[in-house]
């Protein structure tokens, strides 16, 4: 039953072809550090290949709220007749500043951030930052802005205390408090405003954002600003054949799954991608999964090609779609094995990793596809000779974790989980192997042929 690493099974011009693969990857992930921006990349992806809003057309997509994507490929059989669905998730978990974010203090123009998703806090203290995303200003104009990605930028930072005075108010606490919530502060200047009796530093800071940006400190109140890693996506392994980079979790599956629903000849079934917003905070509001942008693009999508697209329409095209939940999962950790069943853990360079259940603590919450619908897509990957293995999160009762997947069960489609392996999953820094990119858009492009 063990699976051998994917790397074995490779000639040099297949590898050639994994790596030119993933320095697409790489500047995709560089272009999309926020939700935002990914769905903008998507978007451009989508047009440059054919596909438009005009949803009389073979290849159609749309934006919901700038945060979200839906594309969808016309196949030989209708929509009615069931789709060939992927989604996967855009957003991933970052320090979001908060509405009224910037004070002074010992000198310091200073920003309060809110976290977004999963993080160990620890682990975003003393590294380059940068601070991407849109404020309306009180006129109703929309200002875009991203400081700390190109060489000549400033990046901000998150102050951490020096060992030699660290001792009792951090090294003795627990991992999980020694850095709260509340101290994820962003150093944002130092220059006082010459003149200035109080808040000279802060007044300063303020100054440079209305000088450059036209925004004053009101507009943070209508603004989407998150601070995220200011690295750059690069070759990690004296073989390169990793991938360290912010933000993997998810746009690794987002990325593949962009290029398979644009990539080969028209499919047998109608095929959709969705990109959706909101899954690392438990897919709520309107752009998540849960909102109604996927029904009513259906709904649209068929009555554009002329069939009366009522309600039950719409529940029998999804009940008889199958689909993958494209999201990442935890490789085996080498230094933190214990935390792994290993028998039925998911490695680094194994291919794709197929989950048939989610979820913690006896299967709560789980995703369960029936061993049907496994053995289907056992057969289909197979058959294609796509690299993967099985992986489920953790030991039992050691944690665990969801996904999208119970949300579109619930229309009654078949879905099981799939995607790459990630080690440092949810920091700054996470790890992918390239075969497992590669081979995730093999999978999800031989998905969309069957
Ligand atoms: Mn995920
Ligand atoms: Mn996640």
């Amino acid at each position: 039953m063990q699976k051998r690493s994917g790397w074995i099974q490779k000639s040099k011009k297949d590898i050639q072809e994994i790596f030119r693969f993933c320095e697409e990857y790489k500047s995709f992930l560089d272009r999309s550090k926020t939700e935002r921006e990914t769905a903008r990349y998507i978007r451009e992806h989508l047009a440059e290949n054919g596909f438009s809003e005009d949803c009389s057309g073979e290849r159609v997509f749309r934006v919901n709220k700038g945060k979200e994507v839906a594309a969808y490929r016309r196949g030989a059989k209708g929509p009615a007749e069931g789709l060939r669905i992927i989604v996967a998730h855009i957003d991933a978990p970052r320090l979001d500043l908060k509405q009224n974010p910037v004070y002074e203090d010992v000198d310091l123009a200073l920003l309060r951030t809110h976290y977004y998703g999963g993080i160990k806090k620890y682990q975003w203290v003393a590294i380059p930052l940068a601070l991407h995303g849109v404020v309306i200003k009180a006129d109703g104009a929309t200002v875009e802005i991203a400081i700390g990605e190109s060489d000549d930028d400033p990046v901000f930072l998150i102050d951490d205390l020096l060992p030699h005075l660290s001792r009792k108010v951090q090294d003795e606490k627990k991992l999980s408090e020694a850095i709260e919530g509340e101290k994820l502060i962003v150093l944002f200047g130092n220059i006082p405003l010459a003149g200035a009796e109080k808040d000279a530093v802060k007044q300063s800071a303020l100054n440079i954002l209305k000088d450059r940006y036209g925004i004053s400190e009101e507009d943070f109140v209508s603004a989407e600003l998150e601070i995220v890693p200011a690295f750059k996506a690069r070759d990690v392994g004296i073989d390169r054949s990793m991938i360290g980079a912010y933000g993997q979790d998810d746009r690794a599956s987002a990325f593949t799954l962009l290029k398979a629903i644009c990539d080969g000849e028209a499919p047998k079934q109608s095929c959709l991608a969705l990109f959706t917003d909101k899954e690392e905070v438990g897919s709520e509001g309107n752009t998540s999964v849960r909102s109604n942008f996927l029904q009513l693009f259906l709904y649209d999508v068929l009555t554009a090609m002329g069939v009366k697209a009522d309600e039950a329409t719409i529940r029998k095209a999804l009940f008889n779609s199958k689909a993958l939940s494209a999201d990442v999962n935890g490789a085996v950790n080498p230094t933190f094995q214990d935390v792994h069943e290993k028998q039925n853990a998911c490695y680094l360079g194994r291919g794709i990793c197929i989950s048939k259940f989610t979820g913690h603590l006896g299967k709560s919450g789980a995703s369960d596809a029936s061993a049907e619908y496994v053995g289907e897509i056992r057969r289909l990957f197979d058959r294609a000779g796509v690299i993967w293995q099985t992986g489920e999160m953790g030991k039992v009762d050691e944690g665990g974790g969801g996904t999208v997947a119970k949300f579109l069960a619930s229309y009654g489609m078949d879905i099981i989980d799939c995607g790459a392996p990630l080690l440092t999953m949810h920091s700054p820094y996470e790890i992918s192997g390239k075969i497992d990119i590669y081979e995730t858009y093999h999978a999800f492009q031989v998905f969309f042929r069957s």
